[in-house]
């Protein structure tokens, strides 16, 4: 049994990629080892400190997807990182032993203020890579479910650990990721799904929704009518049925390429493919969604747990460091 820590950004309801690139590996985790999964909401400030009005809102829309996935609040430590404020000591104290240059030759700054237009990199955004590592320190970490994209971040984690137990003492373990195969999920129009294009399917979406937002997936332009061939290789809704419906795409692709399929038709056999996997955790969400003093109490019991093991970390980090 291994130490497991994974964060996410509140940013409220979450679409299908969080549920096939994180949430169901997190669930899966949970059985074999001590996971601790954060809301990272001073993450969020690193880009979203202007309008912070959504904030309260956000955290609990995501602690409500968590808890329907079927991520234990019990078994794992699920808790609110502003609520365990010694984040924020360690964040100050691992900042002093880091040179700008590892932060400026972060590769996922530069498509981060790419994809979010942003023209100005505040001190908080240029030094969140040490906040992430000092959220996996905290509970001496030994494990990350990452995708493929941020495993440079994890090894700016393990150079911070090396830096740090070589300069004062071995405190921390050095953390391994978990490689998570996060699946090429497009969005609606074709895009990369993200909220901020407004193209996602979400896990709470119902029915009706699910039907037309899948009716809105891009297909083959040359396929106008049923009996037109058509190729899947270039059409989203075969992205979505290899992914949700793995068992059946040798036969869609062949009865596409034949024309004896139509577009309307195989996004229809999606759209319900779609909605019974989402169906059972919609159903759960409708139970949490009318309970959110329950929710706050579930992340403020999660918070005081997380907090007890962040006190000893600190205890230890000081210490080492020779401070009172
Ligand atoms: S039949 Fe299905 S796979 Fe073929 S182009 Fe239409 S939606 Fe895509």
């Amino acid at each position: 049994m291994a130490r497991v820590f994974s964060g996410m950004r509140p940013t409220g309801r979450l679409h299908i990629g969080h549920l096939l690139g994180a949430l169901e590996k997190w669930v899966e985790l949970q059985r074999e080892h001590e996971c601790f999964f954060s809301i990272v909401d001073w993450h969020a400030l690193t880009t979203g400190y202007k309008d912070t009005s959504e904030m309260k809102k956000n955290i609990s829309e995501m602690a409500i997807d968590w808890l329907s996935v079927g991520i234990d609040f019990e078994k794992s430590t699920v808790f609110l990182q502003s609520q365990v404020k010694e984040h924020a000591e360690l964040h100050l104290l691992l900042s002093m032993i880091i040179p700008m240059a590892w932060l400026e030759r972060n590769p996922t700054l530069k498509s981060m203020l790419q994809d979010m237009h942003i023209t100005t990199v505040n001190y908080g955004l240029m030094g969140y890579p040490v906040l992430q590592t000092a959220d996996i320190l905290m509970y001496k970490g030994e494990k990350v479910p990452v995708g493929e994209d941020q495993v440079p971040h994890l090894e700016m984690s393990r150079e911070i650990v090396r830096s740090f137990n070589r300069m004062y003492k071995p405190v921390f373990p050095e953390p391994e990721a978990i490689l998570t195969q996060t699946p090429r999920l497009l969005g609606i129009d074709g895009k990369k799904m993200s909220k901020s294009l407004d193209n996602c399917i979400y896990i709470s979406d119902d029915q009706d929704i699910i039907k037309k937002k899948v009716q809105m997936l891009v297909t083959d332009p040359q396929k106008i009518r049923k009996n037109d061939p058509g190729r899947p290789e270039i059409c989203s809704v075969f992205e979505y049925h290899k992914i949700f419906n793995l068992g059946e795409t040798d036969q869609i692709a062949a009865d596409c390429r034949a024309g004896r399929l139509g577009c309307v038709a195989d996004k229809n056999h999606l759209a319900e493919i779609i909605d019974r996997r989402l169906k059972p955790y919609r159903e759960k969400r409708k139970e949490y969604a009318e309970k959110t003093g329950l929710i706050q109490d579930m992340l403020n019991e999660g918070s005081r747990r997380a907090q007890k093991i962040a006190a000893k970390t600190m205890s230890d980090v000081r210490d080492a460091m020779g401070l009172f």
